[in-house]
């Protein structure tokens, strides 16, 4: 039998649940899960295509509706250029980059991962068959990945850049320059670039760039798209891809012989979403936006070392020093103490590649985020007595 490890966010968050159905109070900083109710625009499309009691297999690729609201959603908001031929509904995010993987990659094909990683990037490597090289990125660069790091990752058997931005988990955001010298390194270097991209609503204040939107190289660049981040659309399980015709086709193969496609109830949902495209996002963004300020504020009001406010995605990615630990503990052990004794949820960086480090989510409601970190400020100043 083959053995996979569970997702680290997702055993967090189901052990918080655990908890909460056996009525325990739990401050859940877990998971990157917007928590506000479906803008009535998706509920409103999915009703009304429900209701007409008709539901057939679904087209493998996505209903052409929806194919086409995505690509002039995406086209509009990233200033890319796709056509009908470029897109893929699938799954959500995560079976997006799966299967993507899964049809580029020859068994034992490196991807160079830029860590910190999302926590299932390693694990989607090696299901496809693949290796992933990480490529280790530094708290005073910002966290972001260079040129320079992609040259020094690349072997012989570099196939892929797995690139994220916006990034979960440190919230950053790469300029147009910086975005431009990545592609150009993975071209000299002869590599594919998958951009994971779900993130790309959640950019606060700064322009969000999207890989799909250079016109060098573009048969070598895969966009993921979800709705589950820009659409506050989690549990519907909607997403797509947007790359040359040729690997949309393969991937249209291999999904109509894994999941058939995506359900229908989903993509009508994902259509009524995506018809009222910037009324949708704009109520999500705007939930966000306030989320992070009343994190960031409430943080700086309750620790000593104030935190920067994170330009994007729904993350802070703080150090136990910084949230005033003084004790030798590993980020794996405090967090597993902070759910058993304080019912605190939080991931340790170990998921991300980098022990010694906490993400925290703040998609929750604002009361619950202010609750959770005074919460938290408490058990820290135990920690050290
Ligand atoms: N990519 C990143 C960076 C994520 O954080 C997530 C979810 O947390 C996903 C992809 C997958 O999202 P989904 O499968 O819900 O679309």
């Amino acid at each position: 039998m083959r053995e996979f490890l569970p997702s680290a966010t997702l055993s967090v968050l189901s052990l918080a649940r655990k908890k909460q159905q056996q009525g325990e109070r739990v401050y859940n900083f877990a998971a990157g899960d917007p928590v506000l109710k479906n803008h009535p625009s998706i509920t409103k499309r999915a009703v009304e295509e429900t209701r007409k009691g008709i539901c057939p297999y679904p087209p493998v690729q996505g209903f052409e509706e929806l194919r086409r609201l995505a690509i002039h959603w995406i086209n509009q908001t990233c200033r890319t250029n796709y056509a009908l031929e470029n897109v893929i509904v699938t799954a959500g995010g995560k079976f997006a980059l799966f299967e993507a993987l899964f049809c580029l990659l020859d068994p034992e094909d490196e991807v160079i991962v830029p860590c910190p990683y999302w926590v299932s990037y390693p694990d989607l490597v090696a299901m496809a068959g693949g290796r992933a090289k990480i490529a280790a990125s530094m708290p005073e660069q910002g966290w972001k990945l260079t040129p320079q790091q992609i040259f020094q990752a690349k072997t012989d058997k570099s196939r892929v850049l797995l690139f994220n931005n916006a990034c979960n988990p440190t919230g950053i955001l790469y300029t147009r320059e910086e975005v431009a010298e990545i592609l150009d390194a993975a071209a000299m270097l002869d590599l594919w670039v998958v951009s994971d991209e779900v993130y790309s609503g959640m950019a606060f204040e700064q322009e969000f760039v999207s890989c799909g939107s250079f016109s060098k190289n573009q048969d070598r660049v895969i966009v993921v798209q979800s709705l589950s981040k820009n659409f506050a659309m989690t549990g519907w399980r909607v997403g797509f891809t947007l790359a040359a015709a040729g690997l949309i086709r393969r991937m249209a193969a291999f999904q109509g012989q894994s999941l058939t496609g995506v359900p229908c109830a989903s993509q009508w949902a994902a259509m009524g979403a995506l018809e009222d495209a910037d009324a949708v996002q704009s109520y999500v963004k705007k939930a966000m936006v306030q989320r992070r300020d009343c994190f960031v504020q409430t943080f700086n009001r309750l620790f000593s070392k104030p935190m920067a406010s994170p330009p994007s995605a729904l993350y802070a990615f703080l150090s136990l020093e910084h949230l005033g630990i003084q004790h030798k503990i590993g980020t794996k052990e405090f967090c597993e103490k902070l759910i058993e004794k304080e019912q605190l949820a939080i991931v340790p960086g170990e998921a991300f590649g980098v022990p010694g480090y906490v993400r925290l989510a703040y998609s929750d409601e604002e009361n619950e985020i202010r609750a959770g970190l005074e919460a938290l400020s408490q058990a820290v100043k135990r920690w050290d007595e």
